[in-house]
């Protein structure tokens, strides 16, 4: 249905006065959301025989229309025709959210079957004990209840189903894996770059990312276009649309009801969850679905507007939040493009340098090895996205070339194979200050109160982008290369790490956190969080195989809990 006509049949609807559907089924398990974190609780959950209903806001993409191979020539004479790659991205107009005045954050939200999987970029990093017990060793905020050996078996499982490429390095910040599949080799600037780094004494290990080089479960390999962030027509990337809800499909367990927007868990007069308030996105009609366990995964942000939202008399403060904390601890990386070009390799013949689109390396966090150690709490690793011949033919640094005519030309093809990124991921301490609240007087067309967020980072971030800085400055000495374009101090818009966390954290403390180390709240035992927002810290790592890994091990502990007949 074109958007106009779903509109105006959501407006009839409000017109003539929304009907409540009265629900006429108890379900065992409902879902809310479909992406990495859903998808996963969804999957486990009916591979154990479990009735699920999933939720989910939106729809699925279908991979047959993805452009992952449109060419920029064929994309322009597409557009020309009206025609268009599919949407991923939420419009704000549809569903806006607020932020406080002079403090922007960019929010990414991905409404569909598999959520930000469909377009995500794939860097699949395990987290060590440095991570797990980094509060406990600096006393900033509060720890994880769990340690690495209480994930590692889940992140071997992850890695196998999801299909993870990488290296044989093993390091007290990221620890090694037998499960990886082989690594894509570095382009000509990732070796220069890493043996640069090597003279530093910083490591640069192969990039872990979940694009299958081997076939996997019956989805071909990666056939290295570089285009994956256009979503991947042919699934050699883990998408949990294409890898998670199928499988779930077939175990016959699984309802998925499509452009649900859930608006509030509802909750019985012993404050336990019976249900999901949500809005059909294209009539606007209200609706009400029972369940017997709540399983939330709507990522970070949708969810803790969710939980925000559900107040009642047990839970004046929206659903399991005696303590305050859900909305508190908003955090994620910071981050920076330092971008510039290798001269011995400009002149040099153009190379196929597509790969795994992204990097394929990485640079481990090191600043708590002797020597390294600065004035500043946590610490960063490093991402190299860019580097080499780009798939367009174009390159963000070719605009800072001067010139005209043919000149230019010839210096734009002359630095195609030598441009270099460097994107240093730093992390961001958790302050009670950072938060989501929901507004109730600003609501959105079905009349749920909008998100505000208010965010803004501080000294402990400051020191740490000097560091960060520093070296990446040092890297590209070392490598005798050329930064273009790159504002010492400048970091990316708050936001645009794509990974917001702790908005309802996971704790031992009642009086501290709202889950317990399984993502069960500790006020509602039959409502679960499974998705970033359970992370008491960010870490400097891409959160995805952790969301994973976690979601898996709480639905093994939530099916355990049914069979035992607590939940
Ligand atoms: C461009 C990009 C690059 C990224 N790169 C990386 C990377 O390299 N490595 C990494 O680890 N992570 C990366 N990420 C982040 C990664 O995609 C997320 O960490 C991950 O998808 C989070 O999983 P999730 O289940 O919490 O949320 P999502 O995957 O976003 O899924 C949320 C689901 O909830 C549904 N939903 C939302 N609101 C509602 C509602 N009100 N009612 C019903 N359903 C709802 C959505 O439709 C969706 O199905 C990237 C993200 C983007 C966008
Ligand atoms: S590089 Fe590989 S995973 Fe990415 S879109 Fe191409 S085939 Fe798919």
């Amino acid at each position: 249905m074109p958007p106009a006509a779903r509109l105006d049949l959501f407006h009839r609807a409000t017109r003539t006065g929304m009907q409540i559907i009265t629900p006429s089924k108890v379900y065992p398990v409902i879902v809310i959301g479909s992406g990495a974190s859903g998808g996963m609780a969804a999957w486990n959950l009916t591979s154990k025989g479990i009735d699920v209903l999933v939720l989910d806001a939106g729809d699925r993409f279908e991979r047959r229309n993805f452009w992952t191979h449109v060419r920029p020539w064929e994309a322009r004479e597409r557009a020309a025709r009206g025609e268009q790659p599919p949407r991923f991205f939420l419009d704000t107009k549809e569903q806006p959210y607020l932020t406080q005045d002079g403090r922007p954050f960019d929010l990414y939200r991905v409404w569909g079957h598999g959520g930000k999987t469909n377009i995500w970029g794939r860097v699949s990093l395990r987290l060590s004990d440095l991570d797990f017990k980094g509060a406990e060793t600096d006393g900033w905020e509060i720890p994880w209840p769990i340690a690495y050996k209480d994930v590692s078996p889940y992140y071997d499982q992850v890695e196998q189903l999801i299909g993870v490429c990488g290296g044989t390095d093993d390091s007290d910040s990221l620890p090694g894996s037998k499960f990886l599949q082989p690594p894509p080799a570095p382009r000509c600037g990732e070796r220069l770059l890493q043996k640069a780094a090597g003279t530093l004494a910083i490591p640069v290990v192969a990039g872990r990312r979940a694009n299958m080089t081997r076939p996997t479960r019956g989805f071909p390999a990666c056939h290295y276009c570089g285009a994956c962030g256009s979503g991947c027509d042919t699934a050699s990337f883990f998408n949990s649309a294409d890898h998670l809800l199928p499988f779930a499909l077939k175990t016959g367990h699984l309802e998925i009801r499509s452009n649900a927007v859930v608006a509030r868990i509802l909750v019985d007069d012993k404050g336990l969850a019976k249900g999901v308030q949500y809005f059909d996105r294209q009539t606007g009609a209200e609706q009400q679905v029972l369940g017997k366990v709540v399983v939330l995964g709507a990522s970070t942000v949708d969810s803790t507007r969710i939980l925000l939202n559900s107040k009642s008399a047990r839970h004046p403060n929206g659903v399991g939040n005696g303590s305050d904390v859900i909305g508190r601890y908003l955090c994620e990386q910071i981050r920076f493009h330092a971008r510039g070009y290798l001269p011995q390799l400009a002149g040099t013949m153009t190379r196929n340098d597509r790969g795994i689109g992204g990097e394929h390396i990485y640079m481990p966090r090191f600043n708590h090895r002797p020597g390294k150690k600065r004035d500043y709490l946590r610490g960063f690793g490093a991402q190299f996205w860019n580097t080499g011949a780009s798939v367009t033919g174009a390159h963000e640094g070719s605009e800072t070339i001067r010139g005209f005519g043919a000149a230019l030309k010839q210096e734009i093809k002359r630095r195609h194979p030598a441009w270099f990124e460097i994107h240093p991921y730093g992390e961001v301490l958790p302050y009670a200050h950072n938060r989501i609240t929901v507004d109730s007087a600003r609501t959105d067309r079905y009349g749920v109160p909008l998100l505000k967020i208010d965010y803004h980072i501080g000294e402990n971030e400051r020191k740490m982008t000097e560091h960060m800085a520093d070296t990446a400055d040092e890297i590209v000495k070392a490598a005798g290369g050329v930064l273009v374009g790159y504002k010492r101090g400048d970091l990316d818009r708050m936001g645009s790490a794509i990974h917001e966390h702790g908005t309802c954290r996971m704790g031992a403390d009642p009086k501290r956190s709202a889950l317990n180390a399984f993502n069960q709240m500790h006020e509602v035992k039959n409502l679960f969080v499974v998705d970033g927002s359970a992370f008491p810290t960010a870490t400097e790592k891409n959160p995805t195989l952790t969301i994973l890994a976690l979601a898996w091990r709480a639905t093994d502990y939530l099916a355990d809990q049914i069979k035992r007949g607590e939940v």
